[in-house]
């Protein structure tokens, strides 16, 4: 049964990426000495915060940080089958590497968390990437596994 499952969705288009290419493409701030002392081990200490997986990992069942591969949503709430598949845990929040490639990027407006948070360039120092925005004006692509601009 899960052989069909898998099959069925590798003719779909799906993209199941493997740890070096998330590795390539997570661009986490690290260290510089530290990251040419070994790249990879610190991506796999960045593990889930919720079930503890290691990055390129799947998510333990029922995983509140587990992301729907159909529909890009959290897998435990989004309501597609059961059966979908769940998407790797990439060693960060689910849509950051996208905001990257977007430019999409705020700060906070002030020093009082009351005021919200303001667009910004990539560059500035306060610079966090904009899930918001992110999840405003793109939609989920199944085939690319990433967010498009609507
Ligand atoms: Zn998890
Ligand atoms: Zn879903």
């Amino acid at each position: 049964m899960s052989n069909k499952v898998k099959r069925d969705a590798n003719e779909d288009g799906l993209v199941y990426k493997t740890l070096e290419s998330i590795i390539k493409k997570a661009a986490v701030p690290v260290d510089p000495v530290e990251q040419a002392v070994n790249p990879l081990q610190q991506l796999k200490d960045k593990s889930c915060p919720s079930c503890q997986c290691a990055v390129g990992e799947a998510h333990s069942p029922g995983c509140d940080r587990e992301r729907c591969a159909s529909c890009g949503g959290q897998r435990i709430s989004c309501g597609c089958s059961t059966e979908t598949a769940g998407i790797p845990w990439a060693g960060e929040a689910h849509g950051k590497a996208d905001c990257r490639r977007l430019g999409f990027y705020s700060k906070p407006k002030s020093s009082n968390p009351r005021d919200g948070w303001v667009t910004c360039d990539k560059n500035d120092p306060e610079a966090r990437e904009d899930l918001n925005r992110l999840f405003s004006h793109c939609k989920w692509n199944k085939k690319t596994q990433r967010f498009e601009l609507i």
